[in-house]
Protein backbone atom coordinates (compact mmCIF):
# COMPACT_ATOMS: atom_id res chain seq x y z
CA UNK A 1 0.00 0.00 0.00
CA UNK A 2 0.96 3.25 -0.55
CA UNK A 3 1.36 5.72 2.54
CA UNK A 4 0.67 9.78 2.02
CA UNK A 5 2.59 11.61 3.94
CA UNK A 6 1.37 15.03 4.29
CA UNK A 7 2.35 17.71 6.06
CA UNK A 8 -0.49 19.81 7.92
CA UNK A 9 -0.14 23.16 9.73
CA UNK A 10 -1.41 24.45 13.02
CA UNK A 11 -1.66 27.47 12.54
CA UNK A 12 -3.68 27.21 9.14
CA UNK A 13 -5.54 23.87 9.07
CA UNK A 14 -6.34 22.34 5.84
CA UNK A 15 -9.84 21.21 6.09
CA UNK A 16 -9.81 19.25 2.88
CA UNK A 17 -6.81 17.28 3.99
CA UNK A 18 -8.66 16.29 7.28
CA UNK A 19 -11.89 15.38 5.42
CA UNK A 20 -9.77 12.96 3.26
CA UNK A 21 -8.03 11.80 6.24
CA UNK A 22 -11.68 11.54 8.13
CA UNK A 23 -13.04 9.37 5.44
CA UNK A 24 -10.57 7.05 5.42
CA UNK A 25 -10.95 6.26 9.06
CA UNK A 26 -15.09 5.79 8.37
CA UNK A 27 -13.96 3.51 5.51
CA UNK A 28 -11.94 1.56 7.99
CA UNK A 29 -8.88 2.90 7.39
CA UNK A 30 -5.60 4.00 9.36
CA UNK A 31 -4.62 7.48 9.52
CA UNK A 32 -1.65 8.01 11.55
CA UNK A 33 -2.07 11.86 13.42
CA UNK A 34 0.07 14.18 15.92
CA UNK A 35 -1.24 14.74 19.64
CA UNK A 36 0.42 16.32 22.46
CA UNK A 37 1.63 13.69 23.44
CA UNK A 38 3.22 11.27 20.47
CA UNK A 39 1.66 10.51 17.57
CA UNK A 40 -1.30 8.49 17.50
CA UNK A 41 -2.34 4.69 14.99
CA UNK A 42 -5.73 5.77 14.19
CA UNK A 43 -9.00 3.49 13.32
CA UNK A 44 -12.59 3.62 13.70
CA UNK A 45 -12.90 2.79 17.50
CA UNK A 46 -16.27 1.45 16.71
CA UNK A 47 -15.21 -1.02 13.97
CA UNK A 48 -13.92 -4.52 15.09
CA UNK A 49 -12.28 -5.04 11.77
CA UNK A 50 -10.32 -1.29 11.90
CA UNK A 51 -9.20 -2.19 15.43
CA UNK A 52 -7.52 -5.47 14.11
CA UNK A 53 -5.66 -3.56 11.64
CA UNK A 54 -4.19 -1.85 14.27
CA UNK A 55 -2.68 -4.53 15.89
CA UNK A 56 -1.43 -5.69 12.64
CA UNK A 57 0.07 -2.70 11.71
CA UNK A 58 1.87 -2.39 14.79
CA UNK A 59 2.60 -5.73 15.24
CA UNK A 60 1.19 -5.68 18.96
CA UNK A 61 -0.61 -8.11 21.18
CA UNK A 62 -4.22 -8.06 20.21
CA UNK A 63 -4.52 -8.23 24.21
CA UNK A 64 -3.37 -4.97 24.43
CA UNK A 65 -6.14 -2.81 24.58
CA UNK A 66 -6.28 0.89 22.38
CA UNK A 67 -7.27 4.01 23.83
CA UNK A 68 -10.54 5.96 22.21
CA UNK A 69 -9.76 9.16 21.40
CA UNK A 70 -12.90 11.60 21.22
CA UNK A 71 -12.71 15.50 20.20
CA UNK A 72 -15.92 16.63 22.53
CA UNK A 73 -17.06 16.05 26.05
CA UNK A 74 -20.56 15.70 25.03
CA UNK A 75 -19.43 12.03 23.12
CA UNK A 76 -18.28 10.66 26.01
CA UNK A 77 -21.31 8.93 27.47
CA UNK A 78 -21.81 7.35 24.18
CA UNK A 79 -19.08 4.76 24.85
CA UNK A 80 -19.01 4.51 28.48
CA UNK A 81 -21.91 3.14 31.02
CA UNK A 82 -20.59 5.16 34.16
CA UNK A 83 -19.20 8.50 34.78
CA UNK A 84 -18.05 8.80 38.53
CA UNK A 85 -17.70 12.32 39.97
CA UNK A 86 -14.23 11.89 39.85
CA UNK A 87 -14.53 11.58 35.89
CA UNK A 88 -15.92 14.95 36.02
CA UNK A 89 -13.86 16.56 38.19
CA UNK A 90 -10.33 15.31 36.17
CA UNK A 91 -12.32 16.35 32.77
CA UNK A 92 -13.18 19.73 34.21
CA UNK A 93 -9.18 20.58 34.71
CA UNK A 94 -6.86 18.06 32.60
CA UNK A 95 -9.37 17.82 29.18
CA UNK A 96 -8.48 18.46 26.78
CA UNK A 97 -5.32 17.29 27.45
CA UNK A 98 -2.72 14.60 28.20
CA UNK A 99 -4.70 12.37 30.72
CA UNK A 100 -6.34 9.09 29.80
CA UNK A 101 -9.25 7.67 31.69
CA UNK A 102 -10.46 4.31 32.32
CA UNK A 103 -14.37 3.59 32.42
CA UNK A 104 -16.99 0.82 32.08
CA UNK A 105 -17.36 0.54 28.68
CA UNK A 106 -20.77 0.95 26.52
CA UNK A 107 -22.02 -2.03 24.40
CA UNK A 108 -21.16 -0.14 21.39
CA UNK A 109 -17.51 -0.35 21.60
CA UNK A 110 -16.05 -3.48 20.43
CA UNK A 111 -13.65 -5.71 22.42
CA UNK A 112 -11.42 -5.61 19.30
CA UNK A 113 -11.16 -2.41 20.81
CA UNK A 114 -10.75 -3.22 24.35
CA UNK A 115 -8.60 -5.84 23.88
CA UNK A 116 -11.43 -7.88 25.12
CA UNK A 117 -11.87 -6.27 28.18
CA UNK A 118 -15.59 -4.66 29.12
CA UNK A 119 -13.70 -1.12 30.37
CA UNK A 120 -12.55 1.17 27.91
CA UNK A 121 -8.94 3.71 27.84
CA UNK A 122 -10.90 6.85 26.68
CA UNK A 123 -8.95 10.84 25.91
CA UNK A 124 -9.66 13.88 24.16
CA UNK A 125 -6.43 15.17 23.12
CA UNK A 126 -5.87 19.20 23.30
CA UNK A 127 -4.01 19.09 19.66
CA UNK A 128 -5.45 21.26 17.52
CA UNK A 129 -4.98 18.78 14.62
CA UNK A 130 -6.15 16.05 16.32
CA UNK A 131 -9.26 17.33 17.44
CA UNK A 132 -10.67 18.15 14.29
CA UNK A 133 -9.43 14.87 12.29
CA UNK A 134 -11.51 13.51 15.19
CA UNK A 135 -14.64 15.42 14.73
CA UNK A 136 -13.80 14.67 10.46
CA UNK A 137 -13.62 10.77 11.44
CA UNK A 138 -16.91 10.48 13.00
CA UNK A 139 -16.02 11.11 16.72
CA UNK A 140 -14.45 7.90 18.49
CA UNK A 141 -11.19 7.58 17.18
CA UNK A 142 -9.05 4.28 18.31
CA UNK A 143 -5.41 4.59 18.55
CA UNK A 144 -2.26 3.77 20.48
CA UNK A 145 1.36 5.00 19.56
CA UNK A 146 1.87 4.77 16.06
CA UNK A 147 5.14 2.91 16.68
CA UNK A 148 5.88 -0.32 15.51
CA UNK A 149 5.30 -2.88 19.05
CA UNK A 150 7.87 -2.51 20.80
CA UNK A 151 10.35 0.58 19.71
CA UNK A 152 10.63 4.08 21.15
CA UNK A 153 7.05 6.04 20.47
CA UNK A 154 6.97 8.28 17.57
CA UNK A 155 7.48 12.06 18.33
CA UNK A 156 7.19 13.40 14.75
CA UNK A 157 5.84 12.23 11.27
CA UNK A 158 9.62 11.14 10.22
CA UNK A 159 9.43 8.41 13.16
CA UNK A 160 5.59 7.57 12.08
CA UNK A 161 7.14 6.90 7.88
CA UNK A 162 10.18 4.98 9.68
CA UNK A 163 7.78 2.37 11.30
CA UNK A 164 4.78 2.82 9.62
CA UNK A 165 5.68 2.97 5.60
CA UNK A 166 3.65 0.47 3.47
CA UNK A 167 1.41 -0.50 6.44
CA UNK A 168 -1.54 2.45 6.59
CA UNK A 169 -3.20 4.87 4.28
CA UNK A 170 -1.92 7.99 5.35
CA UNK A 171 0.59 10.44 7.79
CA UNK A 172 -0.84 13.61 9.47
CA UNK A 173 2.69 15.52 9.77
CA UNK A 174 2.08 17.97 12.40
CA UNK A 175 5.87 18.19 13.14
CA UNK A 176 6.98 17.67 16.79
CA UNK A 177 4.84 16.66 19.90
CA UNK A 178 5.00 19.39 22.59
CA UNK A 179 5.19 16.80 25.23
CA UNK A 180 6.40 13.69 23.62
CA UNK A 181 5.85 11.04 26.44
CA UNK A 182 2.31 9.56 26.28
CA UNK A 183 -0.36 10.62 28.21
CA UNK A 184 -0.99 9.49 32.26
CA UNK A 185 -3.47 6.87 32.50
CA UNK A 186 -5.80 6.84 35.68
CA UNK A 187 -7.99 4.20 36.42
CA UNK A 188 -11.70 5.72 37.41
CA UNK A 189 -13.10 1.92 37.99
CA UNK A 190 -11.90 1.40 41.33
CA UNK A 191 -13.17 2.90 44.28
CA UNK A 192 -9.90 5.20 45.01
CA UNK A 193 -8.40 5.98 41.83
CA UNK A 194 -4.90 4.72 40.30
CA UNK A 195 -2.68 5.54 37.91
CA UNK A 196 -1.87 3.10 35.66
CA UNK A 197 1.08 4.63 33.73
CA UNK A 198 2.54 8.10 35.20
CA UNK A 199 2.98 11.03 32.18
CA UNK A 200 2.74 14.49 32.00
CA UNK A 201 -0.06 15.05 34.71
CA UNK A 202 1.75 14.11 38.07
CA UNK A 203 0.58 12.20 41.05
CA UNK A 204 0.42 15.79 42.90
CA UNK A 205 -1.36 17.79 39.81
CA UNK A 206 -4.15 14.46 40.52
CA UNK A 207 -4.32 14.57 44.08
CA UNK A 208 -4.34 18.39 44.29
CA UNK A 209 -7.96 18.07 42.61
CA UNK A 210 -8.72 14.84 43.87
CA UNK A 211 -9.20 13.77 47.43
CA UNK A 212 -6.78 10.57 47.04
CA UNK A 213 -5.15 8.73 44.13
CA UNK A 214 -3.32 5.08 43.99
CA UNK A 215 -0.20 4.18 42.41
CA UNK A 216 0.30 1.03 40.65
CA UNK A 217 2.75 -0.75 42.62
CA UNK A 218 4.63 -1.72 39.08
CA UNK A 219 5.12 1.67 37.56
CA UNK A 220 9.06 2.02 38.86
CA UNK A 221 9.84 -1.70 39.51
CA UNK A 222 10.39 -4.70 37.72
CA UNK A 223 8.29 -6.71 40.49
CA UNK A 224 7.53 -10.10 39.25
CA UNK A 225 4.51 -11.58 39.79
CA UNK A 226 2.65 -8.51 39.84
CA UNK A 227 0.64 -8.16 36.34
CA UNK A 228 0.17 -4.37 35.65
CA UNK A 229 -3.36 -3.86 35.06
CA UNK A 230 -2.52 -1.36 31.83
CA UNK A 231 -2.08 -4.75 30.06
CA UNK A 232 0.54 -2.64 27.75
CA UNK A 233 2.89 -1.66 30.23
CA UNK A 234 4.03 -5.74 31.11
CA UNK A 235 5.82 -5.70 27.56
CA UNK A 236 9.50 -4.31 26.71
CA UNK A 237 8.41 -0.85 25.18
CA UNK A 238 10.30 2.07 24.34
CA UNK A 239 13.08 0.01 23.37
CA UNK A 240 16.25 1.18 21.17
CA UNK A 241 18.32 -1.74 19.23
CA UNK A 242 21.17 -1.49 21.52
CA UNK A 243 22.01 -2.55 24.77
CA UNK A 244 20.50 0.23 27.59
CA UNK A 245 21.56 -0.03 31.06
CA UNK A 246 20.92 2.42 33.34
CA UNK A 247 23.36 4.35 35.65
CA UNK A 248 22.44 5.56 39.06
CA UNK A 249 24.63 7.36 41.88
CA UNK A 250 26.19 10.51 42.58
CA UNK A 251 27.15 11.85 39.58
CA UNK A 252 31.10 11.75 39.53
CA UNK A 253 31.15 8.33 39.84
CA UNK A 254 28.73 7.57 37.77
CA UNK A 255 31.13 9.38 35.21
CA UNK A 256 34.21 7.42 36.28
CA UNK A 257 32.10 3.72 35.86
CA UNK A 258 30.12 4.90 32.77
CA UNK A 259 33.90 5.83 31.00
CA UNK A 260 35.42 2.49 32.30
CA UNK A 261 32.19 0.60 30.64
CA UNK A 262 32.95 2.76 27.54
CA UNK A 263 36.62 1.89 27.46
CA UNK A 264 35.84 -1.73 27.62
CA UNK A 265 33.41 -1.88 25.26
CA UNK A 266 35.67 0.50 23.08
CA UNK A 267 38.19 -2.35 23.34
CA UNK A 268 36.42 -4.91 22.01
CA UNK A 269 35.31 -2.87 18.84
CA UNK A 270 31.78 -2.01 19.47
CA UNK A 271 30.29 1.07 18.73
CA UNK A 272 29.05 2.65 22.30
CA UNK A 273 26.90 5.58 23.57
CA UNK A 274 25.69 7.50 26.24
CA UNK A 275 22.53 9.80 27.09
CA UNK A 276 23.48 12.33 29.80
CA UNK A 277 22.54 15.61 30.73
CA UNK A 278 24.24 19.07 29.53
CA UNK A 279 26.07 19.31 32.74
CA UNK A 280 27.93 16.26 31.87
CA UNK A 281 27.63 15.21 28.76
CA UNK A 282 31.22 16.53 28.23
CA UNK A 283 33.04 14.55 30.68
CA UNK A 284 32.34 11.09 28.56
CA UNK A 285 34.70 9.67 26.08
CA UNK A 286 31.80 7.73 23.91
CA UNK A 287 32.07 7.72 19.99
CA UNK A 288 28.05 8.72 20.71
CA UNK A 289 26.66 11.01 22.95
CA UNK A 290 23.56 12.67 23.61
CA UNK A 291 22.33 15.23 25.76
CA UNK A 292 18.17 15.19 27.04
CA UNK A 293 18.72 18.69 28.00
CA UNK A 294 19.60 20.29 31.21
CA UNK A 295 18.79 17.94 34.37
CA UNK A 296 16.28 20.76 35.93
CA UNK A 297 14.53 20.92 32.74
CA UNK A 298 12.06 17.73 33.13
CA UNK A 299 9.92 18.63 30.01
CA UNK A 300 12.88 19.05 27.75
CA UNK A 301 13.69 15.55 28.69
CA UNK A 302 10.60 14.49 28.16
CA UNK A 303 10.31 16.15 25.09
CA UNK A 304 13.81 14.33 23.70
CA UNK A 305 13.89 10.54 25.00
CA UNK A 306 12.07 8.98 22.31
CA UNK A 307 14.36 11.26 19.27
CA UNK A 308 17.69 10.42 21.48
CA UNK A 309 16.83 6.70 20.96
CA UNK A 310 15.54 6.36 17.95
CA UNK A 311 18.96 8.68 16.76
CA UNK A 312 20.95 5.85 18.50
CA UNK A 313 19.06 3.06 16.21
CA UNK A 314 20.04 5.57 13.20
CA UNK A 315 24.10 5.32 14.00
CA UNK A 316 24.08 1.80 15.19
CA UNK A 317 25.10 2.29 18.41
CA UNK A 318 25.46 -1.09 20.49
CA UNK A 319 26.12 -0.39 23.71
CA UNK A 320 24.44 2.63 25.29
CA UNK A 321 24.54 4.05 29.25
CA UNK A 322 22.26 6.32 30.55
CA UNK A 323 22.53 8.70 33.78
CA UNK A 324 19.18 7.73 36.14
CA UNK A 325 16.82 10.83 36.75
CA UNK A 326 14.72 11.80 39.67
CA UNK A 327 11.76 9.93 39.83
CA UNK A 328 9.29 12.90 41.31
CA UNK A 329 6.96 14.69 39.32
CA UNK A 330 7.38 14.17 35.50
CA UNK A 331 10.67 12.44 36.51
CA UNK A 332 8.53 9.53 37.35
CA UNK A 333 7.37 8.86 33.93
CA UNK A 334 10.45 9.74 32.71
CA UNK A 335 12.34 6.84 34.47
CA UNK A 336 9.39 4.69 34.04
CA UNK A 337 10.17 4.82 30.47
CA UNK A 338 13.63 4.58 30.64
CA UNK A 339 13.06 1.62 32.69
CA UNK A 340 11.16 0.06 30.36
CA UNK A 341 13.28 0.85 27.11
CA UNK A 342 16.27 -0.68 29.34
CA UNK A 343 14.60 -4.13 30.16
CA UNK A 344 14.94 -2.61 33.78
CA UNK A 345 18.68 -2.78 33.54
CA UNK A 346 20.03 -0.74 35.96
CA UNK A 347 22.85 -0.64 37.84
CA UNK A 348 23.21 1.80 41.37
CA UNK A 349 26.83 2.62 42.23
CA UNK A 350 26.89 3.64 46.17
P1 LIG B 1 -0.48 3.36 23.81
O1 LIG B 1 -1.66 3.96 23.22
O2 LIG B 1 0.42 2.69 22.82
O3 LIG B 1 0.24 4.33 24.66
O4 LIG B 1 -0.99 2.20 24.74
C1 LIG B 1 -2.20 2.31 25.45
C2 LIG B 1 -1.99 1.92 26.87
O5 LIG B 1 -3.25 2.03 27.55
C3 LIG B 1 -1.50 0.51 27.04
O6 LIG B 1 -0.54 0.44 28.07
C4 LIG B 1 -2.79 -0.20 27.45
O7 LIG B 1 -2.54 -1.36 28.18
C5 LIG B 1 -3.52 0.86 28.27
N1 LIG B 1 -4.97 0.65 28.27
C6 LIG B 1 -5.83 0.85 27.26
N2 LIG B 1 -7.08 0.49 27.60
C7 LIG B 1 -7.02 0.04 28.88
C8 LIG B 1 -8.00 -0.47 29.78
N3 LIG B 1 -9.26 -0.61 29.44
N4 LIG B 1 -7.56 -0.84 31.02
C9 LIG B 1 -6.27 -0.69 31.36
N5 LIG B 1 -5.30 -0.21 30.54
C10 LIG B 1 -5.68 0.16 29.32
MG1 LIG C 1 2.60 2.71 22.82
Amino acid sequence: MDTKWIEISKEHIDKEVLKEAGDIIKKGGLVAFPTETVYGLGGDALNPRSSQKIYEAKGRPSDNPLIVHIARLEDLPQIVSYIPESAKVLAEHFWPGPLTMIFQKSDIVPHETTGGLETVAVRFPSDVVAQEFIKEAGGFVAAPSANTSGRPSPTSGRHVYEDMQGKIEMILDGGSCEIGLESTIVDLTEEIPVILRPGYITEEMLESVLNKVNVDRTILSAASGIAPKAPGMKYRHYAPKGELVIVKGKSGKVVSYVNDKLREGHAQGRKMGVIATDETIDQYDACVRKSVGRRTDEASIARRLYEILREFDREDVEDIYAEAFDCSGMGQAIMNRLLKAAGHKIIEIS
